[in-house]
């Protein structure tokens, strides 16, 4: 076996795993139930956790632990050891019950409202669909977390619901179609992840980064990326060993790390898994952003997952590459050859261009945190406005659909000459990319590329699944309704293409020209948080988590209250962070500089060679006068912070954070990075974006 097919999956109970260590009654067992969603039985539970303990101990672990997502979007985890004690002698137990079932104080996880009229009890569940794993000595139990009385406190619960709509509309549409044999339609994703890696010596000297994860000021250098010499570019020995150690440690945790790269901004780098199915997907980039973090700090670097770290260069974003397909390994989304001749696919096509149009807010909603406000619409990611690129094959024929009612032909591949006898002769795609779209047809998936970098991708799938799968359960309705399956199945089709179309735009979506005719349409344009997760309020909205059974009317309701909090807390923590860093170090740094300076001119005026004092007045009073400016920026900025805060309703306040706070901060920043620039390097006191983005060999 090769080095890293014995490293691959190491860590992980995976499937081969349980094969080998369990019973076979009881592995098919289990297998029959991963396999068909059925509901475990305990019995079966503790035969595994009993497996599952001694496959632990013998790779070190002494912990077990239950490993959830709750709503602060990072993961949670509490140890306790395999130790029980017997007689005064100690012994290794791991129960069935143990591996099912965990609790927790829900009281402090944020809940939304959900917790005042229960009990503080939470509960932890295993999600035997995602594999255990070992991790740091502890063997980690993948859970959903939710409430005394059952109610989503996490990110992944909505998900595995969203996944059971799918599964159960998507395979209502295949039986329909005459497909008897699918047991199964799932999504399927893979996660490109975009980063920052700077020194952490300097990442420790900036309060902003530690405390916001990105920089509240900061002078923009010479140069930033204009040069495109850092998109692809070699790279760097330290960033290599970086990325060599991070492919390691994520093999073995059975996370299928494929591609790594220089992106375009200075310091930027991305890497790709190989897809998964949606949920375990998820779990794996959650571990993923947790590995990037601890291995940057084991080399001397620190990881920015921050969707916008530093201003003035490109921020990070996560291309979530979304398909569905069914368990006997087709790709619902693959066209095939003569994609006109193939209803089904055009058929998905459809509900999907359906299901992006009617829920195009709450899509929106999903990848809104504080640090996409910066990037969505600033020429970097797509535009605030959802839209679905198709290019030219599928254009084509939706627009003979549009036309005739059905497709007659499909535009062909073509054959791509370089000219040079040495190079071969290449198929060139039947499409071109469209970079700038933000939910674009990519050959057989969707590329949705709105996604912030440090989101769990939990939140846009299981949206994404909801909408596809509401619209699949129409679609099923009537075909089940129907007489003529294949008929209907193409009415549907034609009907869906004609009043949705107006999602579809292959254009330049960074163009002002877009925003005009996107308004034109009627689609909406959504450029920030507060009122991207309004729509979550929208009744449309909340009916359909309901009917596809993925969020109550309550938790829609708490989940906006959790999210709206979650943003005002952040702007207020950012604001709060502004204020120390120009209070403590940055003004009384720039006071010294100015002694220099007025000492300087002292010195000087006794020499009786005056040429240089009207320079040095000049730049005195200059930066006296930014200084007197940004210290009066404080003063504002504490009272914005304080009125702010003294606001009860969630909505209000973050509308105060978004309209009388964050344009504060924004205005203070210009003074303190206009000072950046007049002040002597050696005083100023905290790391330059000159140090940090160019710093690493
Ligand atoms: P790009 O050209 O944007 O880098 P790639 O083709 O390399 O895109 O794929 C990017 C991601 O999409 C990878 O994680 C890959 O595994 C994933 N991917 C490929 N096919 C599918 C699919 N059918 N469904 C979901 N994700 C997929
Ligand atoms: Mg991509």
């Amino acid at each position: 076996m090769s080095e890293l097919a014995k490293i691959f999956g190491s860590q992980v109970f995976n499937d081969s795993v349980m094969r080998e260590k369990l019973p076979t009654a009881t592995y098919n067992a289990l297998k029959n139930i991963i396999d068909n969603n059925l509901t475990l039985d305990p019995n079966l539970a503790e035969v595994v956790a009993s497996a599952m303990k001694e496959w632990a101990i013998e790779r070190g672990a002494t912990h077990y632990c239950h490993w959830f997502q709750p709503m602060t979007g990072m993961t949670a985890e509490k140890h306790d050891s395999f130790i029980s004690t017997s007689e005064g002698k100690i012994i290794m137990e791991f129960s069935g019950k143990e591996l099912i079932k965990g609790e927790s104080d829900a009281s402090s996880f944020p809940n939304g409202g959900i917790r005042a009229t229960f009990e503080a009890r939470g509960y932890t569940a295993w999600d035997f669909t995602s594999p255990a794993f070992v991790k740091d000595k502890t063997l980690y139990i993948p859970t959903a977390f939710c409430s005394y009385s059952g109610e989503a406190l996490d990110k992944k619960t909505p998900l595995l619901r969203s996944m059971d709509a799918l599964n159960r509309h998507g395979l209502r549409v295949l039986r329909a179609l005459g497909n008897k044999t699918a047991k199964k339609v799932m999504a399927y994703v893979g996660a490109e992840q975009e980063y920052f890696l700077i020194d952490r010596e300097l990442f420790m000297k900036r309060k902003d980064l530690l405390f916001t994860g990105r920089t509240l000021f900061g002078a923009r250098p010479p140069k930033g990326q204009e040069m495109g010499d850092q998109y692809y570019a070699s790279i760097k020995t330290r960033v290599l060993n970086f990325m060599q150690d991070l492919d390691i440690e994520l093999w073995k945790l059975g996370i299928p790390a494929k591609t790594r790269h220089n992106e375009a901004a200075p310091a930027q780098h991305e890497i790709a898994p190989i897809y998964n199915i949606v949920n375990v997907a998820s779990d794996q980039n959650q571990l993923m952003m947790e590995t990037m973090k601890k291995v940057a700090a084991r080399h001397g670097l620190a990881c920015l997952l921050h969707e916008k770290p530093f201003a003035g260069v490109n921020g990070s974003g996560k291309h979530n590459n979304w398909s569905i397909g069914t368990d006997e390994g087709v790709n619902l989304l693959d066209p095939g050859p003569e994609p006109h001749k193939n209803t089904l696919f055009l058929l998905i096509l459809a509900s999907i261009i359906k299901a992006v149009d009617v829920y195009a807010d709450v899509i929106r909603s999903s990848v809104a945190n504080s640090g996409n406000d910066y990037r969505l619409g600033a020429h970097e990611a797509p535009p605030a406005i959802v839209s679905i690129f198709l290019g030219d094959q599928l254009t084509d024929i939706i627009e003979q659909i549009e036309r005739e009612g059905e497709a007659r032909t499909s535009i062909c591949s073509t054959k791509l000459e370089i000219g040079a006898s040495a190079l071969p002769v290449l198929a060139r795609d039947i499409t071109d990319r469209n970079r700038t779209s933000p939910f674009a047809f990519t050959g057989n998936k969707f590329e949705f590329r709105m996604v912030g970098a440090s989101t769990s991708i939990a939140g846009p799938n299981f949206i994404i699944n909801t909408a596809v799968a509401d619209i699949l359960s129409e679609v099923a309705d009537r075909l089940e309704a129907a007489g003529n399956k294949e008929e209907e199945a193409k009415k549907i089709t034609a009907e869906f293409v004609r009043n949705h179309k107006r999602i579809i735009f292959n254009g330049d979506n960074y163009s002002e020209e877009w925003k005009t005719e996107a308004e034109r349409r009627g689609l909406s344009c959504i450029d920030n948080f507060v009122d991207a997760k309004r729509t979550l309020l929208d009744g449309k909205n909340i009916r359909m988590f309901a009917r596809m059974g993925v969020l109550t009317e309550k938790e829609s309701l708490s989940r906006y209250e959790i999210l709206m909090e979650n943003y005002n807390k952040t702007i207020r923590i950012e604001a709060l962070t502004a204020i120390e860093m120009v209070e403590r170090d940055i003004l009384p740094a720039v006071h010294r500089y100015i002694t220099e300076i007025a000492t300087c001119i002292n010195q000087v005026r006794e020499t009786g060679v005056h040429i240089i004092i009207e320079t040095q007045e000049k730049l005195l009073k200059d930066i006296s006068t930014l200084a007197v400016s940004a210290n009066e920026k404080v003063r504002e900025l504490k009272k914005a912070v304080n009125e702010a805060a003294a606001i009860e309703d969630v909505s209000s306040q973050g509308v105060a954070y978004r309209d009388k706070v964050i344009p504060v901060m924004k205005s203070l920043r210009e003074d303190i990075d206009s000072l950046e620039a007049m002040v002597d390097s050696r005083h100023w006191p905290i790391p330059t974006y000159v140090d940090m983005l160019f710093g690493l060999e």
